[in-house]
């Protein structure tokens, strides 16, 4: 589908976007998601990672209605892609040093590079690199790139500059809409050969020249790609307990911009005093992304009051201070909010939590089913993970509720 600034950044447009693509979901998305025909032109993706990744849709709302659409599995390409997302959060959640280590890199090689002018260049698109100029321009002017186009973009910085593979993530994350922890990094590092060990993607010539329909044929590219190295990862540990909140207990409804779809979660009849749409700058990386986010906090207020019946207004801060004073305007003891996972977010709710203990208001997440029921599957490489595809098709039939 031809990519659209007109998209508003709202739930619905987002379902308007997935019903729209829901016809090409099946043989157009298989034989034609490889070509990245050019950010203005039609093309066979569905475009909807923004939306999935704010969840403003959700994983089940797309298995649902494409199966819907599709019961005879011809959208099983379709799906098995949108299922990397669920396997990138899986594997990060039980592994979360990997963020850390992530972040620490960063801030390493960001020391080690100040003014680099290799750096600013590529980011710049200034290498003289046919397609790779066009793609960092292309990310900064429009929040998004073609997944193959990330795929070379990302091996050519490795392999061919020799830049440090966390600043490429680190300008992905700064210039993407759907910036994710999960998705980006391990991206970044499946290409790298972090991920599965020793296994790299080294773009081609031949490659681009193909999958951009001629557009691209950029010549002094690496001809190997030797995996990066560094000292092994964790094994995965379980996922985190979760606690029950009280049902009988008034609550404030609290919605980060994890997880925008808090009616899918929490039943309508919870009592719910309040709720606070907290859409932090400080906890995005980009402008675009905030922009996104800053649109999608409004309609998810719109949707939450109307369906909670309750007070919801938006905070453009997430500390300790701002749910403290909220809780005691609703005169509540307790919070409930979506699970936040691995990321900016997932790190200041546990540094407030020990605050609003201190002030007597317990706060308590609430995790989706279908994260609960498939991460704790991605243990070992993505092959192993598909095989909980036919639970997740069984699952995406009956899960008409979306959570
Ligand atoms: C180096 C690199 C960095 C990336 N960074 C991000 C990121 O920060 N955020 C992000 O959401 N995706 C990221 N991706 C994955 C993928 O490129 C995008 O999700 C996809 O291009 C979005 O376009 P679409 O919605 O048209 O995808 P479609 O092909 O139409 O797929 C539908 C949905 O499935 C999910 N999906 C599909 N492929 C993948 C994938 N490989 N990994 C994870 N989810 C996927 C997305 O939610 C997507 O919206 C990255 C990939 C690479 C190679």
């Amino acid at each position: 589908m031809t990519p659209s600034v007109l998209d508003a950044a709202t739930r619905g447009a987002g379902l308007d976007r997935l019903t729209r693509f829901l016809p090409d979901a099946g043989h157009a998305y298989a034989i034609g998601r490889n070509t990245d025909h050019g950010h203005d032109q039609p093309s066979a993706v569905s475009n909807l990672s923004r939306y999935v990744r704010y969840r403003l849709v959700t994983e089940p709302d797309i298995f649902a209605r494409v199966l819907a659409r599709h019961p005879d599995m011809s959208a099983q390409k379709f799906l098995t892609e949108v299922f990397w997302r669920t396997y990138w959060k899986g594997w990060l959640e039980m592994r979360p040093a990997v963020w850390s280590r992530y972040l620490a890199e960063c801030d390493r090689q960001r020391g080690a590079l100040l003014d680099s002018r290799a750096i600013a260049d590529a980011e710049q698109g200034m290498t003289g690199i046919d397609g790779f100029d066009h793609w960092a321009r292309e990310l900064v002017e429009t929040g998004y790139l073609h997944n193959h186009a990330r795929m070379w973009f990302a091996s050519i910085w490795i392999f061919t500059l020799r830049l440090p593979w966390a600043l490429g993530a680190d300008f992905f994350l700064r210039h993407l809409i759907d910036a994710d922890a999960a998705s980006n990094t391990l991206s970044w590092r499946w290409v790298a050969g972090l991920h599965s060990i020793g296994k790299t993607y080294l773009a081609t010539t031949d490659n681009i020249a193909r999958f951009t329909n001629g557009r691209f044929a950029p010549t002094g590219l690496a001809q190997s790609a030797v995996a990066l190295t560094e000292p092994p990862v964790e094994a995965a540990g379980g996922l985190a307990d979760m606690v029950s909140f009280d049902a009988n207990q008034p609550c404030l409804l609290l919605v980060t911009h994890e997880d925008l779809t808090p009616e899918q979660l929490f039943p309508g009849k919870a009592p719910i005093r309040a709720a606070l749409i907290a859409a932090d700058p400080d906890l995005l990386w980009g402008r675009a992304a905030r922009q996104f986010v800053q649109a999608a906090a409004a309609d998810t207020a719109s949707r939450t009051a109307a369906h909670f019946n309750c007070a919801a207004n938006v905070s453009q801060t997430l500390d300790a201070d701002t749910l403290i004073l909220a809780a005691q305007a609703a005169g509540v003891r307790q919070i409930i909010t979506p699970y936040a996972p691995v990321g900016p977010v997932a790190d200041m709710l546990a540094r407030i939590g020990p605050m609003l203990s201190d002030n007597g208001i317990n706060m308590v997440q609430r995790r989706r089913s279908w994260d609960s029921r498939f991460w704790p599957h991605a243990t070992k490489g993505y092959f192993a993970f598909k095989e909980q595809l036919p639970t997740a098709f069984k699952d995406g039939q009956l899960a008409r509720d979306g959570a």
